[in-house]
């Protein structure tokens, strides 16, 4: 990726005031985060918003989240360069380009097929070569692609997908907000063998995670 960017300054303030102030310290997180050029994703009339403590509206009744809430699902893939990551839910490509920064390889996948060309041609733009952008149901997964050493889910579920248990690799950690309408609790989940291990981090709101294994449009309109 192309790294000299302008709204410099605001990346620096927005990773010490709203980052690295409410401890989180991964020194290659927060170097990304000083790195990837936000207000890119963001629709133009929002590109001065782009570095505040709020998501961010980007059309199709979607949002890109707020910058702690990326660097803290983030933080918990445990990222050291290697891995092999799927994004369910790429909505603008924001939060690819960064895990693009620290991992070797991301699939990410939206069901909205311009948002999913619009994220496309911004990663492009920014010469980011180790995305893949796929449109379809990612509440099934990519499975062309897994196994997963991580898997981040950037929708809303009821409940945890069977299918993306199913592609993470041994070791893997799958991050995902579950909950109802209102809140949900993000889980950590992580694979030992055919056994899971899961915890609980803190509560978020995220915008539904539809398909087969997501929210029904009769459940949640
Ligand atoms: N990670 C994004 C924010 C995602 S918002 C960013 O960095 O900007 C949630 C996204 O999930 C929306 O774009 C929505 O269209 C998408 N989504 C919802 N259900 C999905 C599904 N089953 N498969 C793929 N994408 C889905």
């Amino acid at each position: 990726m192309k790294t000299r960017w302008s709204f410099e300054k605001e990346r620096r303030l927005m990773v010490s005031s709203q980052i690295e102030r409410r401890g989180i310290h991964d020194a290659r997180l927060l170097n990304a985060m000083r790195i990837v050029p936000r207000h890119l994703f963001v629709p133009k009339e929002k590109q001065s918003l782009a570095y505040e403590d709020f998501p961010l509206s980007i059309g199709h009744g979607q949002t890109i989240s707020q910058p702690f809430i990326v660097a803290l699902m983030t933080e918990l893939l445990e990222l050291s360069g290697k891995e092999n990551v799927l994004e369910v839910g790429t909505g603008s490509g924001y939060q690819a380009a960064l895990l693009a920064q620290l991992a070797a390889t991301v699939h990410t996948v939206e069901r909205h097929v311009e948002l999913a060309q619009h994220a496309r041609e911004v990663l492009q733009s920014m010469e980011v070569e180790n995305v893949s952008v796929h449109q379809g149901d990612g509440s099934e997964g990519w499975p062309q692609a897994a196994p997963y050493d991580a898997i981040i889910v950037t929708a809303a579920a009821p409940r945890t997908p069977a299918p993306l248990l199913d592609q993470l690799a041994e070791g893997g950690r799958l991050v995902i907000p579950v909950g109802d309408r209102f809140m949900q609790d993000l889980q950590v989940w992580k694979r030992h063998g055919a056994e899971f291990s899961t915890r609980k981090n803190i509560p978020v709101a995220f915008v539904p995670l539809r398909g087969k294994y997501g929210w029904d449009e009769k459940e949640w309109h």
